[in-house]
């Protein structure tokens, strides 16, 4: 069974069914023009640790702040640089951008934190993908251990060479999730024979945990597989009190999700590190 969420959907660009046309040319202009203006913005949103509260992380996402529509989620323009190859370009704004405020946090005296990005099948299967992160690691001095790329199930079964990508990627120092874990097709002796450091569940499960028992069923198999893997795990999504208790008793203490934080622009999630560690010294008074 495959879960849909309407991750795809998108509304305010509709590429004509034959794929072609002028609406998917303007497009494929205004994000290629959208590149060169700096339009593209990255938000943060936390991954805390249940257990102590504290923000151990945090997912790069990108939104496009168009000038006449608004700030724009990735839904609505990921598909259609996904299908031009502009993705790749953009991948490497991304990746180039989230090294770079992480570099910023920690000249400000931040504790340095774990931060993920998200990598698209098209960027995975560039050949040179390999020398353009490790361009962008020289670049931004990032210590990759602090660096964690997010790809997803099909993206390891469907590249030719994927193996031998992961294990550059491994060597290069940084660490690997499977993002929207459970909803793709997994090869699960490549869980260790990659070395994936992380599984993220997927928010559709999360989504159901207290109403289905299948999706509560399956969320409790892949936290207790992941323990004994020595793989980290981290659920998505999640929203309230009860999906919080519910991956607490089953021992995922990692979680991201509206319940704690939304993502937050660069400046606000800064607010939020600063007051944590103000209330941080506060309790130790
Ligand atoms: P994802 O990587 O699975 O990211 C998680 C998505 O779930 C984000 O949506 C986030 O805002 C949303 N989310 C987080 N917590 C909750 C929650 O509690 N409830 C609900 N309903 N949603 C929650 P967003 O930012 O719209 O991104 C959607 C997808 O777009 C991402 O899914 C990812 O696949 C893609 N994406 C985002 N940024 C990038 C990027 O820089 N590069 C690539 N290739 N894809 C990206
Ligand atoms: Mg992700
Ligand atoms: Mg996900
Ligand atoms: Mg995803």
């Amino acid at each position: 069974r495959m879960k849909d969420d309407g991750k795809n959907n998108y509304n305010v660009f509709k590429p004509n069914p034959d794929g072609g046309g002028i609406e998917r040319l303007t497009l494929e202009n205004s994000i290629r023009k959208a590149l060169q203006l700096g339009e593209f913005e990255l938000h943060y949103q936390p991954q805390v640790d249940v257990l102590t509260g504290e923000v151990i992380g945090t997912e790069a996402l990108v939104r496009w702040n168009h000038p006449t529509l608004g700030l724009l989620p990735p839904a609505k323009f990921i598909p259609i640089a996904e299908e031009t190859g502009l993705i790749v370009s953009l991948g490497e704004w991304v990746l180039r951008t989230a090294c770079l405020q992480h570099q910023v946090w920690r000249e400000k005296g931040f504790a340095p934190m774990r931060v993920s990005v998200n990598l698209s099948s098209r960027q995975f299967s560039k050949h040179d993908l390999i020398e353009r992160i490790e361009e962008i690691l020289r670049e931004t001095r990032i210590d990759p251990r602090y660096l964690e790329l997010e790809i997803t199930e099909s993206m390891t079964m469907n590249v030719d060479g994927a193996i031998e990508v992961l294990g550059k990627l491994k060597e290069l120092g940084m660490q690997l999730c499977i993002d929207d874990f459970g909803t793709g097709y997994s090869n699960l002796y490549y869980l260790k024979l990659f070395s994936i450091d992380r599984l993220k569940i997927d928010r559709s499960f999360v989504r159901d945990i207290m109403t289905d028992t299948t999706d509560a069923d399956i969320v409790a198999t892949i936290i207790a597989m992941a323990h004994k893997l020595g793989i980290g795990v981290i659920a998505e999504g999640v929203e309230d009190r009860d999906q919080l208790d519910f991956l607490h008793s089953h021992s995922c203490h990692e979680v991201q999700g509206f319940y704690y934080h939304r993502p937050l622009p660069a400046a606000q999630f800064e607010r939020l590190l600063r007051k944590r560690g103000a209330m941080k010294t506060n309790s130790q008074r």
